[in-house]
């Protein structure tokens, strides 16, 4: 079977191709950086990294560009506070989410474009004025610059929304009574008071850019004017993408986007996790309560991206415990594959996995293909009835489905007591000292380790 994904644009599971054989590029909108991502977010940037990792799992090349939204209100509301320059204030949330991707083993994306760099301010302004000269938007008195829905028929089809609904109803707020449709959206907002130092100029006069023509100038700046796959979180559908679509099309005349995907939000107590509503933990609550990256990561990712993710510890919990029982399984076939072994299948049905991804990202089919053959294997592996050719097959797969789940333990450190004490070991087997050999592998083993010799020296797991 051909990888299949749900369309949010179509509302249906379609046969995906990219443009160019082998190769996707994705958009995927990242953090607006006033303070730490909250798990919410991360639920959104797992999906995209399961999606980006099933790809490459099936020999696609991906390029990936993550924006950093690092000017809007917010960020502008923040550096005011704090008195303090917006580059000063966004820096260490932008740090700290670096960090946090990294704990969560999300991998990172080619390209992370920062919409103040100069370079995007540039294209965005161009992008506006173009928009203006083809009578797509329009200046208000104070400098403000609007989009013009009325001239994209198309608006509204990704979210599908009824254009008629939008359309004007009175005044529309005090500061936005200029324009002349309540759905009509800023690209160019003027200066005002609030803003203090955050400006840009442009041919419409100084002010900042508005945050959909952001996300617009970004992708087709780094991607170009057609990108395979677009994502986001659900609540990314509308304005946003909408407004995506049409500020882009609008400008290259072309399709912008051939796959809309978004991932269903995450929950606390059947509401949306978020900083407004106050119910959200960052990551680093998480690991402050005890709780591990990879954990999290196992939560986040254990519940299909089309269904809403209720966050519970019970949650984590049930995640430490598959994962407890992963590593187990994962260090007996370590443990009993002969590293020299050629790899033998055996009649376990390991294309389950990559099938249950191939439809539409299917993981919890994905995960019960996994635990499956877990459960087989460990029966075998009791009855004696795997070839060390087998296991060693078995081994290579679990290796396959971990480049793309990333459910390997965390890589323990090697304390400098356990370095010396093998050093030690490792010159009394040169001198044939049996005798001191055992010793010290004793003092490995009451520090929490197993020593193993093999033809390629010692080698060290954590014990069980
Ligand atoms: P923001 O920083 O609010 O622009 O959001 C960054 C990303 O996180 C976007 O893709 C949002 O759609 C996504 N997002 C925000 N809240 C949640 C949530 N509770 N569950 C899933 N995704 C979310
Ligand atoms: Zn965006």
């Amino acid at each position: 079977m051909s990888i299949q994904y749900f369309n949010t644009l179509t509302r249906q599971v379609e046969p995906f191709a990219p443009r160019e054989s082998g190769r996707v590029s994705l958009y995927t909108c990242g953090p607006t950086v006033y303070n730490y991502a909250h798990i919410g977010n991360f639920r959104a940037y797992v999906f995209e990294d399961l999606l980006q990792r099933h790809l490459e799992y099936r020999g696609h090349a991906v390029t990936r560009v993550m924006n950093l939204t690092d000017v809007d209100d917010k960020t502008i509301r923040g550096c005011r506070t704090a008195d303090v320059p917006l580059a000063e204030f966004t820096q260490p949330f932008k740090k700290a989410f670096f960090d946090d991707l990294e704990t969560l083993r999300i991998k990172k994306a080619q390209h992370f474009p920062e919409a103040t760099s100069a370079n995007h301010i540039a294209r965005m302004i161009e992008m506006i004025a173009t928009l203006i000269e083809r009578g797509h938007a329009y200046r208000a008195e104070d400098g403000s610059v609007y989009f013009r829905i009325a001239s994209f028929p198309a608006y509204g089809r990704l979210a599908h929304l009824n254009l008629d609904e939008l359309r004007p109803s009175g005044r529309v707020s005090s500061d936005e009574y200029e324009k002349e449709n309540i759905g009509d959206f800023a690209l160019w907002k003027a200066w005002d008071a609030a803003d203090g130092d955050v400006v840009w100029d442009s041919p419409w006069g100084r002010g900042r850019p508005g945050w959909h023509i952001e996300c617009s100038a970004m992708a087709t700046g780094i991607l170009g004017p057609q990108i395979d796959i677009h994502c986001g979180g659900e609540d990314n559908i509308f304005p946003h993408h909408e407004s995506e679509i049409a500020q882009s099309e609008c400008v290259t005349g072309l399709a912008f986007v051939r796959l809309w995907m978004h991932c269903k939000h995450l929950l606390v107590d059947n509401q949306k996790m978020s900083k407004s509503a106050g119910n959200f933990y960052t990551l680093r609550d998480l690991l402050d309560k005890g709780w591990t990256g990879r954990e999290v990561r196992y939560a986040l990712l254990s519940v299909d991206y089309r269904e809403p993710l209720n966050f519970t510890f019970e949650g984590l919990a049930a995640a430490r415990a598959a994962l407890a029982r992963f590593d187990e399984w994962s260090r007996r076939i370590d443990e009993t594959a002969a590293t020299g072994a050629e790899p033998l299948p055996t009649d376990l049905d390991t294309t389950a996995f990559g099938a249950a991804l191939d439809d539409d990202l299917n993981i919890s089919a994905a995960l019960g293909a996994i635990f499956e053959i877990i459960r087989e294997t460990n029966k075998r592996l009791d009855a004696g009835t795997l070839t060390p050719g087998q296991i060693r097959a078995l081994v290579e797969w679990r290796d396959r489905v971990n480049s793309v789940l990333r459910f390997e333990p965390e890589a323990a450190t090697i304390s400098a007591e356990v370095q010396a004490l093998l050093d030690e070991r490792a010159a009394a087997r040169a001198a044939k000292s049996w005798a001191e050999s055992d010793r010290l592998r004793d003092a490995i083993a009451a520090l929490g380790w197993v020593v193993k010799d093999t033809k390629d020296g010692q080698k060290l797991s954590p014990k069980a």
